[in-house]
């Protein structure tokens, strides 16, 4: 089947068989196209169905990193006093907007109750088997002859850099526990942290590398699973928004600006839009929208092959074929994808001070993506309780790219009636029904 991605001059007319499938996919990011392309190589007949272009939301401009060694949840101990400290801070890497939206308050009431240690050490245990598990489909993807893809896959870990010595202090106490949880982190001076990143500055005050973590280039991988997809059978409608849904015990109708869509089962991957979605079948699912920025500017020629996290910033910088990426903050501001330039200079702030040498590379792009966040900051994997003809792949937060391949096979499992490889109780879309 061709990938349908044009809309110019009109509309090309969608093939009266993509109208009827076995599954229908909402949403054309990593997790709907690696959930349609699993689907499709178990023999299903798929239809996904993408509003804009395939990585047109979060997925295109992310930080790129697949990293099980640090998988910690967002809600852990401390975070609402940090959180707290940086509200009043409007250059720091967190912004809430002010609301009295009822989902909102809902959401920040299960994320305050999350907020505890035993909660975070077991949300690390479930994160960093997903993101293990989804390398190894990442490593799959990347060696497969057929699909020939080549979306920069590249395993030489990460590095944690901190400004201040009172950071590697703090940090201290996570990294004991990660490494009881069988994470692994080696602790660096200033002198063997610029070993591995000489471009940072020599006013750093040392960090830690994790060797287990890799990075791809985000928006090529989609592009190239989508594509992938439609090679092997799937029909994947872009330019085509979803503006109604239906279920029954066996079935879902799906109402489109392209006409009507009609699937025996339908997968919910349409990330922060899960939310508005799953509330069209009166089952509205706590994924709250987490906006976040990059900036992406010519590679400088001495930056190394692994990506940085400036620790105190919370800025991620990823080496990306020519492209150096630095990517950051987090605003809870709703389905809004309009830019703060404030938060975006902080970042280049945070890259110019950490990393001099950049300072003045060429600037190529700036982008903003909403992650979609669960309170408990884990995804949302498996059948809805109210209607078992729809499986929800979404609520990834800061770790979509790194679990989207997994939550697709796990997803292309459970639509198929095969036992998943994980167990996905933790997941269940139910632990939000009480
Ligand atoms: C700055 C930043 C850095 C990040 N860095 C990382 C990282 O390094 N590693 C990592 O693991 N994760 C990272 N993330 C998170 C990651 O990008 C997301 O978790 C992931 O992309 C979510 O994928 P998704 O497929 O669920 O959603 P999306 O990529 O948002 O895809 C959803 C799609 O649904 C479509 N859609 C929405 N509504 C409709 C409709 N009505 N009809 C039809 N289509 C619709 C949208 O157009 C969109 O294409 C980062 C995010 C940000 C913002």
């Amino acid at each position: 089947m061709p990938l349908y991605d044009t809309r110019s001059p009109l509309p090309e007319a969608l093939p009266e068989a993509a109208r009827e499938a076995d599954v229908v996919v909402l949403g054309g990011g990593v997790v709907g196209v690696c959930t349609a392309l699993y689907l499709t190589e178990r023999g299903a007949s798929v239809t996904l169905i993408e509003r804009a272009g395939l990585a047109a939301g979060a997925s295109y401009g992310n930080a790129g990193w697949i990293f099980p060694s640090h998988a910690v949840p967002l809600p852990g101990p401390g975070v609402t006093r940090q959180a707290l400290r940086w509200l009043l801070d409007p250059d720091s890497p967190l912004y809430i907007q002010p609301t009295l939206r009822p989902a909102m308050l809902r959401w920040l009431w299960r994320f305050w109750r999350a907020c505890d240690l035993e909660q975070a050490k077991r949300g690390f245990a479930l994160h960093r088997e997903l993101s293990l598990a989804s390398r190894g489909c990442y490593e799959a993807l990347a060696a497969r002859d057929d699909l020939s893809m080549d979306f920069g896959y590249t395993r030489e870990g990460l590095l944690l850099a901190f400004e201040s010595g009172e950071g590697l202090r703090e940090i201290e106490g996570e990294l004991t526990w990660l490494e009881e949880l069988g994470g692994e982190a080696k602790r660096l001076g200033r002198d063997a942290l610029r070993e591995l990143e000489p471009m940072l500055t020599p006013e750093i005050a040392g960090g830690v590398a994790f060797s287990s973590d890799a990075h791809v280039e985000p928006g090529p991988f989609v592009h190239q699973v989508g594509q992938g997809a439609a090679e092997l059978g799937a029909s994947i409608c872009c330019h085509t928004e979803v503006l109604g849904l239906r279920a029954t015990p066996t079935a879902a109708t799906v109402e489109t600006n392209r006409g009507v869509f009609r699937g025996k089962q339908l997968v919910l991957a349409a990330g922060a839009w899960n939310a508005p979605l799953s509330g069209q079948l009166g089952a509205p699912l706590p994924i709250e929208a987490a906006k976040g920025y990059s900036v992406s500017v010519e590679r400088p020629a001495a930056f190394g092959p692994r990506p940085v996290m400036l620790a105190e910033a919370r800025v991620g910088v990823t080496p990306m074929g020519d492209t150096l990426r630095f990517a950051g903050t987090l605003e809870l501001a709703g389905l809004d994808l309009r830019v703060n330039p404030r938060r975006v200079a902080a970042i280049r702030r945070a890259a110019a001070r950490c990393l001099p040498g950049a300072a003045d590379a060429a600037h190529l792009e700036t982008w903003r993506g909403l992650r979609p966040l669960t309170p408990d900051d884990l995804p949302i994997l498996g059948r809805m309780s109210r209607h078992p003809a729809v499986l929800v792949a979404g609520g990834h937060g800061m770790h979509g790219l790194s679990q989207g391949p997994i939550s697709g096979q796990l997803i292309a499992a459970l639509a198929s009636g095969e036992p998943p490889a994980l167990d996905l109780a933790p997941f269940s879309p139910a632990r939000f029904d009480a």
